[in-house]
């Protein structure tokens, strides 16, 4: 059920999920003294251009005084990245250009997708909008009619894929009455969510999400992203599965990030984690080529062997696509043998 009129004028504000997101760490230094690690490991430099932002939830799940711990590494700003390394871009996969409508890209066939929120609840160092104008690019900061029209006024999108940013930053007023919209379009079939936040801040999965998520005409489907298997704890595994008994469909993304998740141990377990949790995986995604994270590059080379090795020990269903951002191509580049 979508909320009552009742329960929309009266949500309980902040929700304790929102109260932890404002006390997300943005200091480098509390970071820092938090894990028990040397000074030296963070970047001022690279901290301006893309600045720290981690919640405590996911600080508790790395390990003390370990600079290499895997969780840490995708937060935390390196000297490494402010180094200009050629063949590295500002917009590596062509998403503003593909902006016809403030916040709409229509990129591929029966899919759009929506810029539903400017912000997220964790700054991925290696993520390809790190120097996205996402302020400019959010239609839900004015209205919301410009991509409602577009949306109905082009019959061959089935889904639309609410992204961001993270669209469950959005109160659940705003994201159930974007869903009440979409449902009125009648040739749309399904949304779909991508989040990182059932990961990263997984007190977001809570009673007034889980009251309206999956209880409408569209079909759901929620794309989580985790790289490494430390990001499923307990917690993490338990709104996960609350989330697949609301009807949703849970995959996961991830990016094959050297130093955190380039071994087939990682990965493999990482398959079977999210499975527990009911989650399929999805996509591996090569590093998109963005200025900043080129120390995460894993070769294409080894990412096929990797992917080789997991088809060698795991059931078919829990093998990623591995897949790359082309821009101007018609779908996600698979890359196959
Ligand atoms: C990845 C992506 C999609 C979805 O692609 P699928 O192959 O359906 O997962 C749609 N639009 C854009 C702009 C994308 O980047
Ligand atoms: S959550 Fe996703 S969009 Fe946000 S910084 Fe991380 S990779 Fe980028």
């Amino acid at each position: 059920m979508i909320p009552t009129k009742a329960e929309l004028l009266h949500p309980v504000y902040p929700a304790s999920w929102q109260r932890e997101l404002a006390r997300a760490v943005t200091d480098p230094q509390e970071l820092i003294q938090r894990l028990e690690l040397p000074c030296a490991a963070i970047d001022l430099e690279a901290n301006a251009d893309f600045p720290l932002r981690v919640p405590e939830s996911f600080i508790a799940r790395m390990e003390r005084g370990n600079p290499r711990d895997p969780l840490l590494l995708q937060v935390l700003p390196q000297n490494r990245e402010t180094r200009s390394v050629p063949g590295y871009y500002l917009d590596p996969v062509g998403d503003q250009a593909s902006m016809g409508v403030p916040g709409v890209i229509h990129k591929y066939e029966g899919r759009v997708l929506l810029v539903a929120a400017g912000s997220c609840a964790v700054h991925c160092r290696y993520c390809f909008r790190r120097h996205f104008a996402y302020a400019e690019a959010n239609p839900m900061r004015g209205e919301w009619e410009a991509a409602m029209d577009y949306i109905a006024n082009d019959s061959t999108i089935r889904e639309v894929i609410l992204s961001g940013g993270d669209p469950l930053l959005l109160a659940d007023s705003r994201l159930s009455n974007l869903m009440m919209q979409l449902e009125r379009i009648p040739h749309l079939r399904r949304v779909r969510i991508h989040t990182r936040l059932p990961v990263v801040l997984p007190v977001r999965v809570d009673e007034a999400l889980l009251r309206w998520l999956g209880r409408g005409r569209l079909q759901v489907v929620m794309v989580i992203h985790a790289n490494h298997p430390n990001e499923l704890d307990e917690k993490v595994r338990h709104v996960l599965r609350k989330i697949a008994e609301a009807n949703v469909i849970l995959l996961n993304q991830s990016v094959l990030l050297k130093g955190v998740n380039d071994r087939l141990e990682v990965l493999s377990n990482l398959s079977e984690t999210l499975f527990v949790a009911g989650v399929l995986p999805y996509y591996l995604h090569l590093l998109d080529r963005v200025q900043g994270a080129a120390h995460f590059e894993v070769s294409e080379n080894s990412a096929l062997s990797l992917i080789d090795a997991m088809r060698n020990c795991l059931p078919g269903y829990l093998v990623p696509r591995l897949v790359r951002e082309q821009e101007g191509a018609p779908a996600k580049q698979l890359i196959d043998n």
